[in-house]
């Protein structure tokens, strides 16, 4: 199989020898006659029908923007050094006319003239090639940029704009990730899964902007007990989901009291008013035969019974329950 780069200078090299503008259509078609992968909407996969498993890698703009970038670079570095080539010929032709015996001024006028356009034009030549490798290396620049703009897009489009925690979106793809490395290592993984109690009435007693407030404290609290390694996610309005790697049931149980504690022990001070806040929590461990989203409802169940057993608990999932 051809590899998405290769296709892609493929396809820009086809483009430019039938003189065709790069347009989004062209490219796709040359693309595709290349041999790249998933190129046109016929061939690309159905989007994956699990939410816990979809991993957000390369996208395919990335994988494109590298390929025009290599292909700007190596161009760049090729107009450069033809350049400098050009220029030392130059240089050495004036060297040589200068020390020439019989010296120029005693040429006769036709080689005189012949002699003043041959450097002309290597001139002209020389600065074409100069001013082309200099916009080849404006336009790596602008690739560069473009590359970080669409780097941090897809980090908003994974976030939750109120707390910094990823979004589900990004869960999906973290999740996935954990999953098969818990796999792949052998490590107990665990999740928990956090709903505010009550917290529609804290709307309605201190109003929207309080409870805005509320998430956010919530969320530095979260980051305050977690180590580098776990992953903190909005799951939802007033839900989060903690992703613990290398931690079993036991461990998720220790790090959700240590939360509860520590949010018992901060409330949120809003306009002077103490609010206090409290959790419910489901926890589970990955099980052999499991995925992503399995894990996930097993701690969604855990989490529903917290609430209806009165609120401000941890229920852990065991494994036989879904
Ligand atoms: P329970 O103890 O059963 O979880 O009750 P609850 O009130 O916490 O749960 P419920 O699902 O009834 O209400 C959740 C509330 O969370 C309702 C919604 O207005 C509020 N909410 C969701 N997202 C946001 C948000 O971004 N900001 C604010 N201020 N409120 C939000
Ligand atoms: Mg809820
Ligand atoms: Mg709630």
């Amino acid at each position: 199989m051809t590899s998405p780069t290769d296709a892609a200078r493929t396809a820009l090299r086809r483009l430019s020898e039938l003189g065709l503008p790069p347009t989004p259509d062209n490219f796709q078609r040359f693309y595709a006659e290349a041999g790249g992968e998933g190129s046109t909407a016929a061939d690309a996969p159905a989007a994956p029908a699990a939410p816990a498993e979809p991993p957000v890698a390369n996208s395919e703009a990335e994988v494109l923007m590298d390929a025009v970038r290599q292909f700007a670079e190596e161009l760049a570095e090729t107009t450069g050094s033809l350049a400098e080539d050009i220029g030392q010929h130059n240089a050495d032709l004036l060297k040589t006319m200068a020390a020439a015996t019989p010296p120029p001024s005693s040429l006769t006028p036709q080689v005189a003239t012949l002699l003043s356009s041959v450097l002309s034009i290597t001139s002209t030549i020389h600065s074409t090639v100069q001013a082309s490798h200099a916009e080849l290396m404006r336009a790596r620049e602008e690739i560069d940029d473009l590359r970080r703009d669409l780097k941090q897009s897809r980090d908003w489009l994974l976030q939750d704009p109120l707390t910094g925690m990823q979004n589900r979106r990004g869960m999906d793809s973290t999740l996935f990730h954990e999953v098969a490395r818990a796999r792949r290592s052998g490590t107990p993984l665990s999740i928990a899964m956090l709903d505010i109690d009550h917290f529609k009435q804290l709307n309605d007693s201190h109003g929207h902007h309080a409870g805005d407030r509320a998430l956010m404290h919530l969320s530095e609290v979260v980051r305050s007990v977690l180590r580098d390694s776990d992953t903190t996610v909005r799951y939802g309005g007033e839900e989060f989901v903690m992703i613990l790697p290398e931690t079993d049931l036991n461990g998720a149980r220790f790090v959700v009291d240590r939360l509860r504690l520590v949010v018992r022990k901060s409330p949120l001070i809003h306009e002077g008013q103490r609010i206090p806040l409290s959790l419910s929590a489901g926890i589970a461990q990955l099980q052999p035969a499991e995925n992503g989203s399995a894990l996930l409802l097993r701690a969604d169940r855990a989490t529903l019974q917290a609430k209806s057993e009165g609120r401000d608990r941890v229920v852990e999932s065991v494994a036989d329950m879904g």
